[in-house]
């Protein structure tokens, strides 16, 4: 019997939905905010006929309002995977989404290019049936991508209500992740940007650009300057001390590059080789298609910072 979705009410006119995965991580948390015009639903879980089934009953217990906008955080499966299926529910007046997460979200679930993965994968030093196993797990990932009518840019307004939400750019856990700020209220709706007691996962995929950590920590200090409230993520519970969460997350991954630094000299060369020293046990094919980016975009970040070299096909790194 497949887990139902909870519903909690935020206050200030907010709802978090939440959708069960079937992952380790079994939860992603949805918002759908209310507005005059029309609700905003922010985020939308996996592309399975279950998600569906709960969003209409999540809705039908929030009074079958009528949906304005849809907004999407970032194209990963477990938050855009079910937004064409929703749109099609839900027939919303407007579907909001950054405009490099949508080329890449295009990219990823469209033009597909599982080859792509496998090489990524192989070349970072996973065995051929391993690789070959990831490319075909992340083939088959449940996502039904909406058509975006509005793509949204740094800065941009998103109106809710008489509640203004600045767009922002935030880039790291994914290269074109956007979140919703409202200096007003002080709230944020935030995907997967800071979570509360587990840190996203930063991870230099096939289509991610270099240094995503780079990118990551830069993410981390606005956050820490913009100060928001509240954030209301992805998964687990709202951030409210913004400056010291992103200070532990930020620690946390300094450690992770003295370990990675480490590792390479002590014969390390792959990102495979550095994430079975950073995470020494065993985990599934999924954590450890994580563990293997996350493990790569460490050894990029000491690339960027002058601490190893790599080799032309950004396979093969060494301390320096
Ligand atoms: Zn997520």
């Amino acid at each position: 019997m497949a887990r139902k979705f909870e519903l909690a009410d935020l206050g200030g006119g907010a709802h978090r939905v939440t959708m069960p995965l079937p992952w380790a991580l079994d939860h992603t948390h949805c918002y759908a905010l209310e507005a005059p015009e029309g609700w905003t639903i922010i985020d939308t879980g996996l592309g399975t006929p279950g998600t569906v089934r709960r969003w209409t009953e999540a809705l039908e217990l929030l009074g079958n309002p009528s949906i304005h906008r849809l907004v999407i955080t970032h194209y990963h499966p477990d938050h855009i995977g079910c937004g064409g299926l929703l749109a099609d529910l839900v027939e919303p007046n407007e579907i909001v989404q950054g405009r490099l997460d949508a080329a890449l979200s295009k990219n990823a679930w469209v033009d597909m290019d599982i080859e792509g993965v496998y090489d990524h994968m192989f070349g970072n030093g996973m065995s051929a049936e391993m690789a070959r196993e990831a490319a075909d797990d992340e083939g088959g990932s449940p996502v039904t991508i909406p058509e975006p009518t509005h793509l949204v840019d740094e800065g941009d307004i998103v109106r809710v209500g008489d509640e203004d939400f600045r767009v922002l750019h935030l880039p790291g856990h994914a290269d074109g992740h956007i979140a919703l700020h409202s200096e007003t209220s002080g709230r944020m709706f935030g995907g997967d940007v800071i979570l509360a007691t587990i840190s996203p996962n930063v991870g230099r995929w096939e289509d991610t650009d270099f240094d995503p950590l780079g990118r990551y920590f830069e993410t981390l200090e606005r956050l820490a300057e913009l100060a928001p409230t509240i954030v209301h993520g992805g998964h687990r519970q709202p951030v409210e001390d913004v400056a010291g969460r992103a200070r532990e997350i930020r620690t946390m991954h300094d450690e992770r590059l003295l370990i990675a630094h480490g590792a390479l000299q002590n014969g390390a060369v792959s990102a495979m080789d550095v994430a079975s020293v950073i995470w020494p046990n065993g985990h599934g094919m999924h954590e450890r298609r994580f563990a293997l980016v996350e493990a790569l975009a460490h050894l990029e970040r000491l690339v960027a910072d002058g601490r190893a070299t790599v080799s032309d096909d950004g396979f093969r790194f060494a301390a320096a």
